[in-house]
């Protein structure tokens, strides 16, 4: 049985990289009929916030995440967040001690900074000295009655290569002496990242632990701590690295990085699911346009790349136009959208709204492209655009539009087809045709020398509005 899990700290909003670490944990868990974990790591205090908790279980819901056990679910192995779970660390703290892989170090934090300056100005990697490794319990005591504090190191063995094949990133070796004795309960009594992970993931019976590149250097320590308890060691697989498109880290110089902020661009989930899903990892076919199930059917961890992702910004909104264009049922994306409509100040019922995005939607890429899209469908005081003013106020465009107004008149109403036939009639009656039939009617109607095709909106803004912007234009040239 497959078992992962997603552990977001809930500092911030969920941004693409662990967006991405989550949609991989899911989709390799549903290919493998197994189970998803979310589990919630608050133990930093200071910066974790119970409001970017709610924020990012609603972010994951909305991609379309779904998990098994978790904080707001409950499981067998509750409670699934750190900040409840300090009696279970303590007994294996109390483990470790009466084993003898932990010990008191008392060092102050500046004299470890002098070491680390130190190995730095020498070119070895920083490490602890391991200076309190081997106090007697006498000078402990002593150390202890001059009110020293201290923290609690684990013996790492002495320049042991650790060695695990990584699922993506294949055989991994690192030295205990790139790193040394490590902290596992900070000076406050406080166990630390390292360890508390290895203890939840161990008692979840997490069987693959599938998270970024920057936890490698982490590994190693880990596996030391699941030895150090007699616990079986999981699988590990780190996901690449995600790059700007400048191919450096990328961060909130490169634009929009958390999911919050595509949602309220107007990207639409199914989009960022698969554009999402593209980071490291590439389908068999040509074809990248693929629903979750697709996803899901031919997803396997190790297809997942080595090399770093390189986060494409306009092909998310290539993915993101398709979805809109051509894979959401109408009805579906008018609920959608109308956010936007509103955002924008777009006010009508729920049947023009979706008249409205049924013509709109092959123009737009974005839901927030709704607010210039929709705009001649729902504003009357528009203005006329610089170059389209001697549309009207030529002799021509005047002669076209007094006709045009007097024939939308005298129809009953006024559609796709009766637009078609009119113009055909003035074409007739005053030789113009083309961009001096059309552009007049065209910057009449909205104000602008491009846009929506004419007829769609003439007959979704049906003849009463069509006569009444005319009315004013008319005042305008007059
Ligand atoms: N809370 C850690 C993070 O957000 C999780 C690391 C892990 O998956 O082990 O980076």
């Amino acid at each position: 049985m497959v078992r992962v899990r997603f552990a977001p700290s809930p500092t911030g909003y969920l941004h693409l990289g662990n967006a991405r670490t989550a949609l991989f944990n899911y989709i390799y868990a549903k290919h493998n009929n197994g189970k998803l974990i979310l589990r919630i790591e608050d133990t930093d205090k200071e910066r974790s916030k119970k409001e970017y908790e709610e924020l990012l279980i609603d972010d994951l819901k909305w991609l379309g995440i779904e998990w098994d056990e978790g904080i707001d679910k409950g499981g067998e192995f509750a409670p699934y967040r750190q900040s409840e779970r300090t009696e279970i660390y303590n007994q294996y703290i109390e483990k470790l001690k009466q084993s003898g892989h932990i010990y008191k170090c008392y060092c102050t934090p500046e004299e470890l900074e002098e070491e680390r300056k130190r190995a730095l100005a020498e070119g070895r990697p920083p490490r602890y000295s391991g200076k309190c490794r081997n106090l007697s319990k006498e000078e402990q005591e002593r150390l202890e009655k001059e009110g020293k504090s201290y923290v609690w190191r684990f013996r790492a063995p002495d320049g042991e290569n650790i060695v695990f094949e990584d699922l993506i990133k294949g055989l991994v070796e690192i030295n205990v002496n790139e790193f040394g004795d490590f902290v596992i309960v900070r000076s406050d009594g406080s166990p630390v990242y390292n360890f508390v992970v290895v203890i939840d993931d161990a008692l979840m019976k997490i069987t693959h632990v599938i998270r970024g590149e920057d936890h490698l250097s982490n590994t190693p320590k880990q596996i030391l701590i699941y030895r150090a308890l007699g616990f079986e060691v999981p699988k590990f697989a780190h996901l690449p690295i995600i790059l700007g498109e400048d191919r450096s880290k990328l961060s909130k110089r490169h634009g929009a990085v958390s999911v919050r902020a595509f949602r309220e661009e107007g990207y639409v989930s199914e989009a960022m699911f698969n554009g999402l899903a593209l980071l490291g990892w590439h389908p068999k076919g040509d074809n990248e346009v693929l629903s979750k199930e697709d996803i899901i059917s031919e997803f396997d961890i190790e297809d997942v790349h080595n090399a770093p992702a390189v986060f494409d910004r306009a092909k998310l909104k290539w993915l993101n136009g398709v979805y809109i264009r051509e894979k959401l049922d109408l009805e579906d994306l008018t609920k959608r959208a109308i956010p936007f409509f509103e955002k924008f100040g777009y006010e009508a019922d729920f049947e023009y709204y979706k008249k409205v995005m049924e013509i709109i939607r092959d123009s737009l890429e974005t839901l927030n492209d709704i607010k210039d899209r929709a705009f001649p469908f729902f504003v009357e005081d528009y203005e006329i655009e610089e170059n389209g003013k001697e549309f009207i106020q030529s002799e021509t465009g005047k002669a076209v539009l007094k006709l045009f107004y007097e024939k939308v008149k005298d129809r009953e109403n006024i559609d796709r087809n009766e637009f078609k036939k009119i113009t055909k009639e003035i074409q007739k009656e005053l030789k113009v045709k083309g961009k001096n039939l059309f552009m007049p009617i065209r910057v009449a109607l909205t104000g602008k020398t491009s846009g929506v095709d004419m007829a769609l909106l003439i007959e979704a803004l049906g003849k009463e509005r069509v006569l009444k912007r005319l009315e004013r234009i008319f005042e305008f040239i007059s």
